[in-house]
Parts: structure tokens; sequence; C-alpha cells
């Protein structure tokens, strides 16, 4: 029996993969640390669990609009309003299971086999996947001079007459870097002047640090939603720490939003109105908490870079936003431990119980992704297991409570 080519190459998430060995390992009693994981430790806002409990609570939980519920979508067109000084109209937007289903979405309604999506390294694991599920191509650009911001030219240069949309994500899983004004104002100049759409993954637009901002791509173009070639993702998961609720949505055109709406009524029907109430009572309650949780992932952010600057020959860009970090690890790799970001990150995991993230999933290999999401004690301690696995100088053994590690590759 053959199955279908397309679903059989594509890989599982690796992150997704990763928490699930860390799970599995911690559930066998290992003092795993999780570096891998995309996720703040923070409590549900409790206006989201007050009014998805109301929902719950009152019976009638029943099937709602595929596009979103009336009560959330306003929510969102209010959002939307305060923070990228757009006015838009319900019908310019559908609320999915997760920003991940978001992009799906966007991606399946704008692609034709054989168009081209321009993806910027280092990026979000799941673009290529989705861009390939979609029948398209993944036309990843490289910056040439090994930072995490490509040169407008180099953009420029990697759009061919297929190229149907360049995926921006900034600030940028996985290396937190915000990409500047000109670039994103050159690049909406690029796409509304060649009619390529720019699908901006706006996910972690409120995680930035240091009083510095990620600029929206609506900021440069006078064109409304209904002309403009960009479209926005966003969604509760990394915005209130709400992953668990699934709740994404986008911003575009009536039309693709229409069709996006008939694709999901196709696929999932519409999103849980739990939840959906859930995601409404975290944007309509105290926006404080996204200001804590941004404060918290800061502090983190500074013990990281400290921790990894008495990191010999470790090089990391110091993240403007995220809760991740992309350290450069290829001294290590290069001294022979392992022979890639793979090897290294296996290495670590088995030798130390620290999960961190490959950079060769990210398009960036001799990086390893650490996320600092959690706490500083995780934090810190992993970095510590991480740099005794890593010194040949260190002794051979450690141990964690009773438990006994020990680096025996050397
Ligand atoms: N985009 C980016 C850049 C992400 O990092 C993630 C989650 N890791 C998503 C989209 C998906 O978010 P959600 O959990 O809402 O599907």
């Amino acid at each position: 029996m053959t199955l279908s080519q397309v679903a059989s190459s594509i890989p599982a998430s690796p992150t997704i993969a990763l928490n699930e060995e860390a799970r599995l390992l911690r559930e066998k009693g290992e003092p795993v640390i999780h570096l891998g994981i995309g996720e703040p430790k923070n409590k549900t806002p409790i206006t989201a669990i007050l009014s998805s409990a109301a929902k719950l609570s009152s019976g009638e939980v029943k099937y709602v609009p595929t596009d979103g519920l009336p009560s959330l979508k306003k929510a969102i067109v209010r959002y939307t309003e305060e923070n990228y000084d757009r006015m838009v109209a319900p019908q310019n937007i559908i609320v999915s299971d997760g920003a991940k289903q978001s992009l799906f979405n966007i991606l399946f309604t704008l692609l034709n086999p054989q168009d081209e999506v321009i993806v910027i390294a280092p990026y979000w694991v799941s673009y290529p996947e989705i861009v390939k599920m979609c029948s398209g191509i993944p036309v990843i650009l490289t910056p040439e001079d090994g930072s995490f911001t490509p040169r407008f030219d180099e953009i420029e240069q990697a759009v061919s007459s297929y190229t149907k949309a360049i995926i921006v994500n900034s600030p940028n899983n996985p290396s937190g870097v915000i990409y500047p004004d000109e670039l994103i104002e050159k690049i909406v100049g690029l796409c509304e002047s060649r009619g390529i759409y720019m699908v901006c993954d706006d996910i972690y637009h409120k995680l930035v640090f240091d009083g510095k901002t990620a600029p929206p791509a609506y900021k440069y173009t006078d064109k409304d939603v209904e002309n403009s070639k960009v479209i926005v993702v966003n969604g509760v998961a990394k915005l209130y720490g709400m992953t668990g609720f699934r709740i994404g949505w986008v911003v575009a055109n009536k039309k693709m939003v229409e069709i996006m709406t008939n694709v999901q009524s196709q696929t999932t029907t519409c999103v849980s109105p739990v939840m959906q109430a859930a995601a409404e009572g975290a944007l309509t309650g105290m926006q404080s908490v996204v200001e804590s949780l941004r404060l918290t992932i800061q502090n983190n952010r500074d013990v990281l870079m400290q921790e990894l600057r008495t990191f010999t020959d470790v090089h990391c860009v110091k993240p403007q936003g995220t809760f991740y970090a992309l350290p450069d690890f290829r001294a290590y790799i290069r001294k022979s431990v392992a022979a890639n970001s793979v090897e290294l990150s296996n290495f670590l995991l088995k030798k130390t119980l620290v999960v961190t993230v490959p950079g060769k999933e990210f398009g960036m290999e001799g990086h390893l992704r650490l996320s600092y999401a959690g706490t500083v004690k995780e934090l810190t301690e992993g970095i510590e297991r991480m740099k005794w696995a890593l010194d040949p100088n260190a002794p051979s053994e450690i141990y964690i409570g009773d438990r006994k590690l020990v680096r025996d590759w050397l």
C-alpha cells in the first residue's frame, strides 16, 4: 500500500518530539531540565479562566461559526486597532486552532503547486513543512554574513516570478532578533510593488525587551487591509502564555478570509467555544499580565546572557524579544564532542538531561536554540550542566540529588 508522498515526507515537528522525549524522561523520574520548550510557566490569566468556565458551565457548548465567535472577533478587531493602528472589519478576521493552523490556512489559501515562499533563516521549524504540505516550494534565504538579519538586497534576489509570499517573523523564533524598521519598510514596499504576500507571524510582538518595539508591517503601507498584501498572524499562546488553549487568528482581506473559512469548515468545522471564550477573557481582561510576563522573560534573558558569557567560546546574539536565544556552539562541534548540532543536542540530553533544540532544525547548523521561558533556577542549572559536560577539565561525574551524571565521552 502506498501512502501520500507529500504526507510521508513531512517529519514530526522536532520541538514537539523533544517535548515528548522530555516528558517521558520526567515520568521516569529523571531530573530533566527543559531548555527546549517555547512555553512560559505563568498561570492562565484569571479573566481567561473565568470566561471559559462561564461558557462551560452554561452547558451550551455547541458548534459555533467557523470563522470564530463574534464576540472574540470583536475583541480582535479592537486589539488590531490598538496595536496596529488599523481599522478592520470582523470579515477580515478568522480564528483558528492556534497560530499554527492560521499559518496553514494562509498558505493553503495562497499557494498553487510550485509557487515559492521565501523563508528567512533562522526560521521557525514549521514554515518549510507547512509550505510543502500546501504544494509550495520553500525558498530558504540564509543571511550571507552569518547574522540573523537578512540584508534587503538578499531578499530582493531571492524573489522570482514564482514568489507568492515572504514569511516574516520578527521578533524571531529562534534567534530573538527584531528586524530593523527600515528592513520591514522595504519588505512591505517590495511586496506591495511586486504583488507578493507578506505573511507577518507576529506571535511574539509584545515579548520585546529593553524598550524596543517590533515595527508592524502595517505601519509602512497606506493601503487598507482590503488592498494591502500584508497578512498578520497572532494568537494567545505566547502573548498570555496560553499555549494549551490553541487560539490563533489571521487578519487579511475579506476574500482570503472567506476562502480560509471554507477550508476550515471542511477541516475543523469550528474552534471550541470554551477555548474562544478563554481567549476573549484574556484579550478583554487586565493587560498587566502581558507586562508581567514580559518582565519575567526579560529578566530570564539577562540571566541566560550572563550564564553564557562564562561559557568559553560560545557566542550569542543578545535577543531583543521572544523567549529564545540561538548561541553559536561551533567551537564545541569542532572540538569533536559532536559532528553537528543534532549530535551535540543529543549528547547534552544523554549526558546532562538538558533539552536543547539543534540549530539545524531552524536552518542554522552549529547553533543550539535555548528557551528561557522557564525558571531562573532551570536556566542556571541547565547551563551549568552543559558547561560541565563540555569542559574536558571538569570532574567526570557529578550528582543531581542521588542521580549520577557521567561524562564518559573523553
Ligand atoms: N509561530 C511561531 C514563530 C511560533 O514560535 C509558534 C509556536 N511555537 C507558532 C507560530 C504557533 O503558535 P500556536 O501555539 O498558537 O499554534
